[in-house]
């Protein structure tokens, strides 16, 4: 025999009845961006490598070890997209969106990194992000993490933290930088491969690390708090008091930094404490000179990315499976002479009802019909046998409630069309 091809490491088929948490997770998403007045983003799901380069940053995990790049056959170096923000920027940018006022946009969908693939950690996952461009100013640092926050709560989900912190400007962030380089400088040689290789070119970055060794001096490293210049001192107390009286709570966590270059002031996490080792669901943070640095505009940006595999693990932990009760009507016909029949009606019955209908050709006994009904999980069973054909009847059977009607084969589709409306 052949051997069989499996799907690649570190992806996941989705099927039924996963899939149906995950579509009641991105029609949940949509509304909830719609509210907060985002429109959609899609992009290519491939990018010219160089904007990854240059958005991400050359000394971040994503461009130093995860990327998927490859060669196309035009000699072009083209990457996977790791990640959202670098492509809705170079999209707004390449479609004149930044010259139009503010821009609120949103996004669903996979991203390609290179990982270890564990527990919360995949090649191909999925985003759900926003984007909020054209304020410099604390309110739109609150309105995303707000929105993030709203998700959560919408789910009653309990156990997620929101850690804030600052990471300065332009002005404060040399300093800061030297503060860092004086405190890992020392130690140099006890710090893991990657953070010894990225303390001169880039000393922030070492915050981010997950290398245990890193750890003791991650703890003991300075404080942004006791850097930071007046502006972003002031910014950062607006930002915490905006959510003071939004009533969302928070704790400034020092560690946060956010590895990739162009974030300045406001960077948060929300982390849960259902998630094991990867408990970091949501991400993000302001971005005022990425815009810039793409060769843009000067537009001041501030947005979040939330992992959808994290979010519903998360969910699967609270038992929320994102299935209703029963709904819809399983079809069932007892030999060739009611087939020829019910196949017509149950045509017409999907243009008068807008529960599904769920209909099957073969010839089977009653029972093994019913058990069918059951895997759909379909609410009512209209049977015709030969009898009932003879008479010009059907019957509906409520699989709830476990009563049975007969109708007249004439009046199938208005009587179904009240009773199924009424009993989803
Ligand atoms: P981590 O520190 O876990 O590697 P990150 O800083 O690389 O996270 P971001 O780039 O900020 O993650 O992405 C935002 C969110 O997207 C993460 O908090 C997580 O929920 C999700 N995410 C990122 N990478 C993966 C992945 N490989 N598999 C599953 N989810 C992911
Ligand atoms: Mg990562």
């Amino acid at each position: 025999m052949a051997s069989t091809i499996a799907a690649p490491r570190g992806t996941a088929d989705l099927m039924p009845p996963a899939t149906a948490r995950w579509q009641e997770l991105e029609a949940r998403i949509h509304r909830l961006a719609r509210r907060y007045g985002y429109g959609e983003i899609r992009t290519p799901v491939f990018e010219a490598t160089e904007l990854f380069v240059r958005g991400v940053g050359e000394t971040t995990d994503i461009v130093e070890k995860e990327m998927y790049t490859f060669v196309d056959r035009g000699g072009r170096s083209m990457t996977l997209r790791p990640e959202w923000t670098a492509p809705v920027v170079r999209a707004a940018m390449q479609h004149g969106l930044f010259s139009q006022g503010p821009q609120r946009l949103y996004y669903i969908g996979p991203i390609f990194r290179y990982e270890r693939p564990q527990k919360g950690r995949y090649r191909q996952s999925h985003q759900f992000g926003i984007e909020c461009a054209g304020f410099g100013g604390p309110e739109a640092d609150v309105e995303v993490i707000a929105l993030a926050w709203e998700l959560m709560q919408s789910y009653g989900m309990a156990g997620v933290a929101l850690h804030l912190n600052s990471i300065g400007d332009e002005a404060c962030r040399p300093r800061y930088r030297e503060a860092l380089l004086a405190h890992f400088r020392p130690h140099r040689s006890e710090l893991s491969e990657d953070s010894q290789r990225r303390l001169e070119r880039n000393p922030l970055r070492l915050l981010d690390s997950k290398a245990p060794e890193d750890r003791p001096f991650l703890d003991s490293a300075p404080s942004f708090a006791d850097v930071l210049c007046d502006a972003c001192r002031a910014h950062f107390a607006r930002v915490c008091g905006y959510l003071d009286a939004m009533g969302i709570p928070y704790a400034v966590d020092p560690r946060i930094v956010r590895g990739l270059d162009y974030y300045t002031r406001t960077v948060f996490e929300f982390v849960s404490d259902a998630l094991g080792a990867q408990s970091t669901v949501c991400a993000g943070g302001r971005y005022d000179n990425l815009v810039k640095s793409l060769g843009g505009p000067d537009v001041p940006s501030v947005g979040f990315a939330l992992g959808l595999e994290r979010f519903l693990m998360i969910l699967e932990a609270m038992g929320f499976t994102g299935e209703g009760g029963r709904d819809g009507i399983q079809a069932i016909a007892l030999g060739a002479d009611a087939r020829a029949t019910l196949v017509p009606l149950v045509a017409r019955l999907r243009g008068a009802v807008r529960s599904p209908v769920f209909a099957d050709y073969e010839d089977r006994k009653l029972l093994a019909h019913l058990k069918l009904a059951d895997r759909n999980h379909a609410r009512y069973a209209l049977i015709l046998g030969s009898d009932e054909l003879a008479a010009g009847e059907i019957i509906l059977r409520d699989l709830e409630r476990r009563r049975d009607e007969r109708w007249p084969l004439g009046s199938v589709e208005e009587r179904a069309a009240s009773v199924v409306e009424e009993g989803r």
